[in-house]
């Protein structure tokens, strides 16, 4: 076994993550759970997730909540079950602490629409304006924003700038979009975008709205233009959950990233919940990039302590400055994770 470690040790950079094999009469939820105890580990997941590790974890959120949560953890350990841009978001928030990621390969399609040397030349050519990036981005383009948002926060954010200031907003043009809508801003918009939120049709989700004339169609802001308009509610993931469990309606076509699913029916188990369909022959809309991760990897990242999230200290501190930034607004505008 131990030969085996080594071996895989070595080409973790090339898979990802420590691929050895796991005994298979182990039960992995106790052996996760047992895991966290012994090494004061804090399990962190995003609601895209797999259904099994959203089950294990000790707290489930959206970006903004999870980067509140590891801000104020006490755990030594922190697992992020989420992908790269977020568990990087956990080590600046917490340099002295451990911070594992079950797959390294677990990046963001949003993320790399926006590569460090093209944005910071795009800034350059906008010396007055100052930029709000949105938090799916790398440590690079934080390091280059004045201040970080999430979809949960990113008009309170946005409002807290005055009026006559102009303001990038970086990487998602499509959230960007709406938020200029909503708020009546010209923001400056990089022209990256989300895989699985640009790829809805709105073709098939018409037609499934005619199926079912009675469901509301909820999505998140990240959605082209041409499904926020035909949307009966628009937010964030947290909001999209908290809207389908306490609205009248019985039936919600959601588009977004499928893993949500699991938690409306948790919460909600009375109601009916149907993916929206995106442009191609699948039914649902997974995120490659978050369904990279499993519940065996995740097991072994825990016992391994394998991979974990390292990165350059003045960079970590010139990342941290936006981040801190957006908690302090968000804190002060009363906005919980
Ligand atoms: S759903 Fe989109 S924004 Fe979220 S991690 Fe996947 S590619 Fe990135």
């Amino acid at each position: 076994m131990e030969i085996n470690i080594a071996a895989a040790r070595k080409k973790i950079n090339e898979k990802g993550f420590l691929d050895v094999n796991i005994d298979p009469s182990l039960d992995l939820f106790h052996e996760i759970e047992r895991l966290k105890k012994e090494k004061n580990a804090v399990l962190l997941a995003h609601y895209y997730q797999e259904p099994d590790i959203q089950d294990v974890a000790d707290y489930i959120g959206d970006s903004l909540g999870l980067a509140q949560h590891a801000a104020k953890t006490n755990a030594d350990i922190i697992v992020f079950a989420g992908v790269h841009f977020m568990a990087e978001t956990a080590k600046i928030l917490n340099p002295h602490k451990k911070v594992l990621l079950p797959d390294l390969k677990a990046g963001c399609s949003l993320a790399d629409s926006a590569p460090a040397d093209l944005f910071s030349a795009f800034k350059a050519k906008h010396p007055d304006h100052i930029v709000i990036s949105y938090i799916n981005c790398s440590a690079d383009i934080k390091a280059l924003s004045d201040i970080i948002c999430t979809s949960s926060n990113a008009q309170k954010i946005i409002e807290s700038v005055p009026a006559d200031q102009p303001i990038i907003f970086a990487p998602d043009k499509n959230l960007g979009a709406y938020l200029n809508k909503q708020i009546g801003r010209n923001m400056l918009l990089w022209n990256g975008a989300c895989m699985v939120h640009e790829i809805f049709s709105l073709e098939k989700i018409t037609r499934l709205k005619m199926r079912h004339p009675e469901a509301k169609l909820i999505a998140h802001p990240e959605c082209e233009d041409s499904i926020l308009k035909i949307a009966d509610f628009i937010g964030s993931t947290t909001q999209l959950l908290k809207y389908a469990v306490a609205d009248n309606a019985n039936t919600f076509i959601v588009a977004t990233e499928t893993g949500i699913l699991h938690q409306m029916q948790k919460d909600a188990p009375e109601k009916t919940f149907i993916p929206a369909p995106p442009d191609n022959a699948c039914a649902c809309n997974d995120c490659p990039h978050m369904k990279l991760n499993t519940l065996e990897k995740l097991y072994l990242c825990m016992e391994y302590e394998e991979p974990e999230i390292l990165m350059d200290e003045n960079l970590r501190v010139a990342a941290l400055k936006p981040i801190q930034r957006m908690l302090d607004i968000s804190k002060a505008a009363g906005l919980g994770g």
